[in-house]
């Protein structure tokens, strides 16, 4: 197959470029992270699935290989806080908190990152398509250096046992606001702000290390001499990490819109200031999921964790299908009402795929095999091309199949057609291409089943009706032929 040049948004630029890896060898793309200090919600799992998207793409669509990392965030304010004895969100299910925070905070990370394996993998993000996925207190010695290097081109300084970088020195020599425009008005020169998270109305000098705190876990970190005990900011973190795992400059830098700023703002100045490079020559971020108008987070409520959907039934599979019909870079809106509309979508090219193999009798072909599907798959992989156009890439497919029923298309073009779902199933990741399984019937509803054609032959129909209506309710639909009866599934 023909590889597509892969076009994407550039926040940098504010425009789509034509992509072009720094080496043709191997695409370096670096995604931010969750931080485990709780089940992830769906919103997370929207730039989860859409990092997941973007590397499938650049695979399969435009013939690249991938090194993807997604870093663990395994110490930051959250991850204390809620790890430190006596935390109401502690249970007996992460285990027995002791005395040592660093074991606590390491316990309760690791089980939540294993919580967020497990949710990922549900919504087929496979463990194996990353090169790694580096938990941050792995990686203290390489933050701590690039602190060093920042602090001797002048552009940190120690506080009270802290270091921050120097937004005044700093702004001297480089732009600050490169990912989004900054008020002049909003920089508080000199004023140093400790929290990982803040806003824009708040620019000022950001913490690369946190001078150590009673009960709360630290590093000794020596520096200019000093052993200032502490632990990393949380901005330190990615720029360490994608340097030591992907080197500087790398190709693609994932994640939410709200870690434009600061969280990558300020990762693209330390980089600079400690490596001497622009860390990142793409930056792609994705839109929310939302809910009524807000941002689907934990600090609103108004969130939902992959557990919770599966609670109630829910396919992961449908919740991978609504995460992946939004376009990336607009907003996505949850109901539930949209989720089962996924599904039926989802199903009817299940039905479709089913049918063709009935059809082709179970070969499947490459598409290149036959023109017509052939040029269903460029027009599809086009619009993937294009900065991911994942609407209009299932607008094209649903208008093929709404067009040419299995029954119209003749057993080689039947193959080839599956030889394109398989190409498409290999980014979307949602269907089975294959013959429709035969469903066990469980043997009380056959049971059943004839106990009712007994009746029926012996006119007893009240009897019949009422034991037809146990059968729907059990979900299972009788039908009486010219010489017996049948009984099936009712289809959802
Ligand atoms: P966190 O674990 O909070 O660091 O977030 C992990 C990722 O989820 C980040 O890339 C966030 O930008 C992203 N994120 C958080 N909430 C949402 C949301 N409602 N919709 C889409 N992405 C989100
Ligand atoms: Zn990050």
């Amino acid at each position: 197959m023909q590889s597509m040049q892969i076009y994407l948004r550039n926040t940098l630029s504010r425009s789509i470029e034509a992509f072009v890896p720094i080496d043709a060898a191997a695409v370096r793309m670096y995604s931010c992270g969750p931080t485990v200090y709780n089940y992830a919600h769906i919103g997370n799992m929207r730039a989860f699935v859409f990092a997941d998207l973007l590397q499938r793409v650049l695979r399969v669509v435009g013939g690249y290989s991938v090194q993807w990392v997604m870093n663990i965030t395994d110490i930051d304010d959250k991850t204390i806080r809620d790890s430190a004895v006596g935390s109401p969100t502690w249970t007996e299910d992460i285990g027995v908190q002791t005395d040592d925070v660093r074991e606590n905070l390491r316990l309760f990370t690791e089980f939540y990152t294993r919580a967020f394996i497990e949710d990922i993998t549900a919504l087929r993000i496979y463990e194996q398509s990353f090169t790694a996925m580096p938990r941050a207190t792995h990686y203290i010695p390489q933050m701590q250096e690039l602190i060093q290097k920042i602090a001797e081109k002048g552009f940190a300084y120690e506080r009270g046992g802290s270091v921050y970088f120097n937004l005044a020195a700093w702004r001297q020599v480089e732009q600050y606001g490169k990912l989004f425009t900054i008020d002049v008005e909003h920089f508080r020169e000199g004023v140093r702000i400790d929290a990982d998270e803040y806003d824009r109305e708040s620019v000022s000098d950001f913490v690369l290390w946190k001078g150590k705190k009673d009960h709360e876990p630290s590093w000794d970190f020596d520096f200019q001499g000093c052993n200032l005990a502490g632990r990393p900011g949380w901005h330190i973190e990615c720029s360490a990490m994608a340097r030591e795992l992907l080197g500087v400059p790398f190709d693609i830098h994932t994640g939410g819109v709200d870690l434009c700023f600061p969280h990558h703002e300020d990762e693209i100045a330390q980089s600079k200031a400690g490596y001497g490079v622009d860390p990142v020559r793409y930056w792609v971020h994705n839109e929310f999921l939302e809910v009524e108008g807000e941002k689907m987070s934990k600090s609103k409520g108004n969130f939902f964790t992959l557990r919770d959907l599966l609670a109630r039934g829910i396919d992961p599979l449908d919740v991978r299908w609504l995460l992946l019909a939004a376009h990336y870079g607009t907003k996505a809106n949850f109901t539930f009402a949209g989720l089962e509309a996924g599904r039926k979508a989802r199903l009817r090219v299940q039905e479709y795929i089913y049918e063709l193999w009935e059809r082709s009798s179970g070969s499947v072909q490459a598409p290149e095999a036959h023109a017509q599907a052939a040029a269903l798959r460029s027009a599809i992989f086009e619009e993937l091309a294009q900065d991911l156009q994942t609407p209009k890439a299932l607008a094209v497919l649903f208008t093929f199949i709404n067009q040419h029923t299995p029954k119209s298309l003749d057993t080689q073009c039947a193959a080839a057609l599956l030889g394109v779902l398989q190409d498409v199933n290999r980014i979307w990741d949602v269907w089975s291409i294959g013959a429709q399984p035969h469903e066990e019937i469980p043997h009380a509803v056959l049971h059943l089943a004839e106990e009712r054609w007994r009746a029926k032959q012996a006119k007893n129909f009240i009897e019949a009706d009422r034991l037809r209506a146990e059968l729907v309710a059990l979900g299972y639909v009788v039908n009486d032929t010219k010489d017996g009866y049948t009984v099936e599934r009712r289809p959802s």
